[in-house]
């Protein structure tokens, strides 16, 4: 299938809802780039399974309900391609030859594969865990994506997806495509805890599908200033949550909070109410949105799209048979 447009590869584990991290941190710009580009946008479960492998009866509603998030917050399935990951068989026989020349020792030195390790309490990492950055470089390149757009902490994986293609085509022929990685510019959300990092599991997220009252009551329980008691007393915005969300939710007010806050003219209770509302802006027409499609809908949407990945995929991988001299019946 010929490209139209410089092509991007994308996608989530389909792990549970997406939230507000999710949404600045990747969704909001996939949004953006799905007008510029051919967007692929991958669920990746197989990818899921390496860390949630007892889990996989809750894939299902995990994919249906990630496919749900991405058409809320504005992907257009008529611009960008949505698709399942196990269901393109040409995904995993890549993988394979990926693994032929790719070295234990290269993977287990991953400073993501390392950090995640910890992060999962895995003493003993499984193959398939050890491994998913070939898989990840087979999800890539198969569909020959000239662009990835990934967060500081995914760099090391890309840039082994780029080595692993300048090696097949140094071993075979040049037949893939070294792909160029777009840094995202927004950092990470922090948690409504103060944590480092929204997440689902730390149970500190506003996630895109969460109505009014709910948004309002997280809100209301976020970390704020512990210095400020009474309403006038002096704060410190540099410590406060709900300060780091309107830096993010409501730019244009920031200066103005900035200085009612440290002046004590400003109440936390007025303050969250604010940043509330604004979020609740940005949701409204998310909500909207989701209520075009239902869950047929929504299998519709990923069938047609699956079906497209993977007739790009059956053509690389004709592609890829005939530059290792595999393809034994047309020989
Ligand atoms: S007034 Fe706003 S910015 Fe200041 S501590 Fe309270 S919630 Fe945070």
């Amino acid at each position: 299938m010929p490209k139209i447009k410089k092509r991007i590869l994308t996608g989530d584990r389909p792990t549970g809802s997406l939230h507000l991290g999710h949404y600045v941190g990747s969704l909001k710009n996939r949004v953006k780039l799905q007008d510029e580009y051919e967007s692929y946008i991958i669920i990746a479960d197989v990818q899921a399974l390496t860390t949630h492998w007892e889990k996989g009866e809750s894939l299902y509603d995990s994919v249906m309900q990630i496919t749900s998030d991405y058409l809320a917050a504005g992907l257009d399935p008529n611009k960008a391609t949505i698709f399942i990951q196990s269901m393109i068989p040409e995904i995993h026989e890549l993988t394979m030859y990926f693994s032929m020349f790719t070295s234990v020792n290269v993977l287990r030195h991953n400073p993501t594969i390392k950090t995640e390790a910890a992060q999962h309490g895995f003493k003993d990492m499984t193959y398939g865990f050890l491994g998913y950055p070939v898989s990840q470089a087979a999800d890539i390149t198969i569909f020959k994506a000239d662009l990835v757009p990934v967060g500081e902490d995914q760099i090391p994986h890309i840039e082994f997806t780029r080595k692993i293609v300048r090696r097949f085509n140094e071993l075979y022929a040049p037949v893939l495509v070294e792909p160029e990685i777009i840094v995202g510019e927004i950092p990470r959300l922090i948690g409504l805890d103060g944590q480092a990092k929204m997440s689902k599991s730390l149970n500190n997220a506003i996630f895109l599908a969460d109505p009014p009252e709910v948004v309002n009551q997280k809100v209301w329980n976020a970390v704020t200033d512990p210095a400020r008691i009474r309403k006038n007393d002096p704060g410190h915005p540099e410590v406060c949550t709900v300060f780091t969300y309107h830096q993010v939710f409501n730019s244009a007010e920031v200066p103005e909070i900035e200085q009612d806050c440290r002046q004590g003219n400003i109440g936390c209770v007025a303050c969250k109410k604010n940043l509330a509302s604004k979020i609740n802006e940005l949701l409204a027409p998310m909500h909207e949105r989701r209520k075009n499609y239902s869950i047929s809908d929504i299998k519709d949407i990923l069938k047609t799209g699956t079906a497209k990945a993977h007739e790009v995929a059956i053509e690389t991988m004709q592609e890829v048979r005939e530059a290792m001299k595999i393809d034994y019946f047309k020989q």
